[in-house]
């Protein structure tokens, strides 16, 4: 069975780059643009992984991950926050609201898969979760 990764990220540009690099990387990508598509994919398809941007349309990600944390479905699911926010104090807000771990946009492409590996290998198997 496939990795599954949900990416939940509103720009075009940065869903297609995330969608390539993963698939290349042999990985199943699921792509949803609004916050509250992205809660509705994560629970219906219980991804392995999440990568969750913070600036959405609708919901923002803080929002988006203390929903997902919330449900048994993907309260283990590991969700990456992928922000340009640099301020301080960012990270913290992200793993506040649930989020695993954080990467800073833009991403760079030649170490974003090894960047995210930590949180897959971490997280639970198919099959053990509710
Ligand atoms: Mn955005």
């Amino acid at each position: 069975m496939k990795t599954k990764i949900l990416v939940i990220e509103d720009n075009l540009q940065n869903r297609y780059l995330f969608k390539l690099l993963l698939q290349k990387e042999g990985y199943e990508v699921l792509e949803a643009a609004e916050g509250a598509s992205g809660i509705a994919m994560a629970l219906a398809c219980k991804p392995d992984l999440i990568l969750l941007d913070i600036q959405l349309p609708d919901l923002d990600g803080y929002q988006v991950a203390r929903s997902l944390r919330k449900d048994t479905k993907t309260a283990r699911t590991p969700i990456v926050a992928v922000t340009s926010y640099a301020m301080v104090g960012d990270r913290e807000k992200t793993i506040a609201a649930g989020c695993t771990g954080y990467i800073e946009k833009p991403i760079n492409p030649k170490t974003f898969i090894a960047e995210i590996a930590p949180y897959l290998a971490a997280a639970p198997k198919q099959g053990q979760r509710p």
